[in-house]
């Protein structure tokens, strides 16, 4: 079995974006992260992201907002960073209070300043296989972890647990485009899909993103597939409270040719796509 480091693969990815930065003439790519109340894991997401932006130079601000902030006003501040110009990249950290409609807010975000990928054209030109889009961060962090390792995806079955709008979906879209080094034969499965345990086996390549601790046991693994866990969930463990993923490491790493861990597998890595985003998003604005 061998780890897909997502560490040491974020680390590579930053120190090449902190050249290309350093590079740069004039003012610094900038992005604004819109905060909205105390939600404690979306505090700790957005500092760790204000951190990395730091260290490769990457102008950022973080805008708190208070829980009780209506539709119209947040989409007032958004409409006002997209026309400011030190701005490249404006991310709302999801998830939003219930009274506020993620499409709304999301579609109010100038695509062309989208780092998240979130925006329905950005969605859809990776739908089309269009080019010049922004690709959601997690699934384009398992590509390059993917690619790294140089895993080969065309005619692979990927099966996807978890169909969400950030990653199971935009995921599946990714891996099935037809296009050199992709073309996977992609399932995506959910909380209605049948006998999971069978199908996750027959995946040569297994995507966890359920957000339901260990759920994935050994058995529901091919052995020599690849398996990518995406899930981070907060659990209590014989060491006290842990971070773990939707797969039991233990487990299956005694199975699987590849697998990442968690902490240190696609979490940096969606970072650093965050990150090459916004450069990308600072080349086609400037
Ligand atoms: P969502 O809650 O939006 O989606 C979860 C998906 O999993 C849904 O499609 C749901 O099905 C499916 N699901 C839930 N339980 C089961 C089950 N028992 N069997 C099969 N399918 C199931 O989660 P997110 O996509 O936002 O996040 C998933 C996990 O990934 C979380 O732990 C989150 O913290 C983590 N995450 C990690 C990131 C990283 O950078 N590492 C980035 C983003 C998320 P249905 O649609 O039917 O409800």
């Amino acid at each position: 079995m061998k780890l897909l480091d997502g560490i040491s693969l974020a680390k590579k990815i930053r120190d090449d974006l902190k050249k290309r930065v350093a590079l740069l003439k004039g003012r610094k790519p900038g992005i604004a992260f819109l905060l909205i109340g105390e939600h404690p894991a979306s505090h700790t997401y957005v500092t760790m992201k204000k951190k990395r932006c730091e260290e490769v130079g990457i102008f950022s601000k973080v805008l708190p907002l208070p829980v009780s902030i209506s539709e119209k006003e947040l989409i007032q501040t958004i409409e006002r960073l997209n026309q400011e110009e030190t701005i490249d990249g404006i991310l709302v950290q999801q998830p939003l209070p219930s009274h506020l409609s993620t499409a709304h807010v999301v579609e109010s975000i100038d695509p062309n300043k989208d780092v998240d990928g979130f925006h329905p054209l950005n969605m859809g030109k990776l739908l089309l296989g269009e080019e010049g889009g922004f690709v959601p961060c997690t699934p384009l962090g398992i590509l390059k972890l993917l690619e790294e390792a140089k895993i080969e995806l065309q005619g692979k079955h990927v099966v996807i647990v978890g169909r969400s709008n950030i990653v199971g979906k935009p995921l599946a879209a990714l891996l099935v485009q037809k296009k050199a080094h992709r073309n996977a034969t992609v399932t995506l499965a959910h909380s209605y899909t049948k006998d999971l345990a069978s199908l996750c086996r027959s995946g040569d390549i297994l995507v966890a993103a359920m957000g339901k601790p260990l759920l994935i046991k050994k058995e529901m693994v091919k052995p020599h597939a690849v398996v990518i866990d995406v899930g981070i969930n907060k659990m209590e463990t014989q060491k006290g409270l842990q971070i773990v993923g939707d797969v039991d490491f233990a487990q299956v790493s005694e199975v699987a040719s590849y697998i990442t861990p968690v902490p240190g597998g696609v979490g940096p890595m969606t970072i650093a796509m965050l990150l090459s985003n916004t450069l990308a998003s600072y080349q086609k604005i400037s």
